[in-house]
């Protein structure tokens, strides 16, 4: 009996593990797939400065409804792309299709919005990514100060000698450079300082439940202090509530992103929010 069950067991296990490998194998395949022949599309979120009332920027965030596995979340899909090195030319992809839809905005009358697009360290370490994202910029008549990039905390702590001399290059044709997720890593006030960033994202998991956990509201108030003394500006992620809006308005931090102000939304719908929000030009 022992024998028997023991053998049930381990089926049982390997076969969790030859579905888990063959879903990831699915994923990898689609991903190259779907970048040679089309799948992939761009939402678009607005960030709101606070100051002011207006979207200042629209966070470009990836989707990918796979042909078999249906929709898939990035958070699911990026991290293969990163190991199977894919992200180098879906990165690129990304950088040139919201390029190309900023461009048709400012064709539109839209000058007042800036992209923030997301990018994994690993594309920070390819010795070519700088060329290649200026050249993209340039070929859609835009310059650095068009494009944020966002970078997650761990990422860039994890790696911070190798992404210094990038992020510096980066820096000085005009990008800005936000951490992403933060308050989940390590960042220490003396690495914090070396880096040439413009802002903080303060991370979804202390927003939201801000009204109500005294802690979590105490460390928003934390990041918006330690980063203004820094020089940087502040953006909280996951804003959900109107409550929640007013205790971050209240803390000082300079703009938010979420659910209150609207979905991440294909390009024509938030493109009618911007001009609703902004007005014409
Ligand atoms: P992120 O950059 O931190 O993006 C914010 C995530 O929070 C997005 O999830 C967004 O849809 C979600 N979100 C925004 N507002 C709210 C809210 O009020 N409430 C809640 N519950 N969620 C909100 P999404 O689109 O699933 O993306 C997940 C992550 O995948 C992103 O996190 C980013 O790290 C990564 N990602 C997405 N697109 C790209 C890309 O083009 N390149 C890279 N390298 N990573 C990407
Ligand atoms: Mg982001
Ligand atoms: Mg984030
Ligand atoms: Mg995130």
């Amino acid at each position: 009996h022992a024998k028997s069950r023991g053998g049930n067991t381990f089926e049982f296990f390997s076969q969790a593990i030859n579905r888990g490998v063959r879903e990831r194998l699915e994923i990898e395949n689609g991903l190259r797939d779907a970048l040679k022949h089309g799948g992939f599309k761009l939402h678009y979120q607005p960030q709101v400065d606070l100051a002011t009332g207006s979207i200042c920027s629209v966070e470009v965030l990836l989707r990918w409804r796979h042909p078999v596995l249906g929709v898939i979340s990035p958070n699911r899909f990026i991290p293969i792309a990163e190991e199977t090195k894919l992200i180098l030319p879906l990165g690129l992809w990304v950088i040139d299709r919201a390029c190309h839809q900023l461009r048709s905005w400012r064709n539109d009358g839209i000058t007042d919005v800036r992209v923030a697009i997301n990018v994994s360290v690993k594309q920070l370490q390819d010795e070519s990514f700088f060329k290649a994202l200026s050249s993209i910029v340039k070929r859609h008549g835009l310059s650095g100060p068009d494009i944020e990039l966002e970078i997650t905390e761990s990422a860039i702590m994890e790696n911070l000698s190798r992404v210094q001399a990038i992020l510096k290059a980066l820096q000085d044709y005009g990008i800005t450079l936000s951490i992403d997720d933060f308050g989940t890593g390590y960042s220490s006030l003396g690495r914090l300082k070396l880096l040439p960033i413009q802002s903080l994202k303060i991370d979804r998991s202390f927003v939201q439940d801000i009204e109500t956990d005294h802690g979590n509201a105490k460390i928003c108030d934390g990041i918006i202090a330690l980063g203004h003394s820094l020089g940087l500006k502040i953006i909280a992620e996951g804003v959900e509530t109107e409550a929640q809006k007013n205790l971050l308005q209240n803390s000082g931090c300079d703009a938010i992103q979420g659910f209150l102000i609207a979905k991440p939304l294909p390009a024509d719908e938030v493109a009618e929010l911007i001009t609703q929000l902004n007005g014409t030009t």
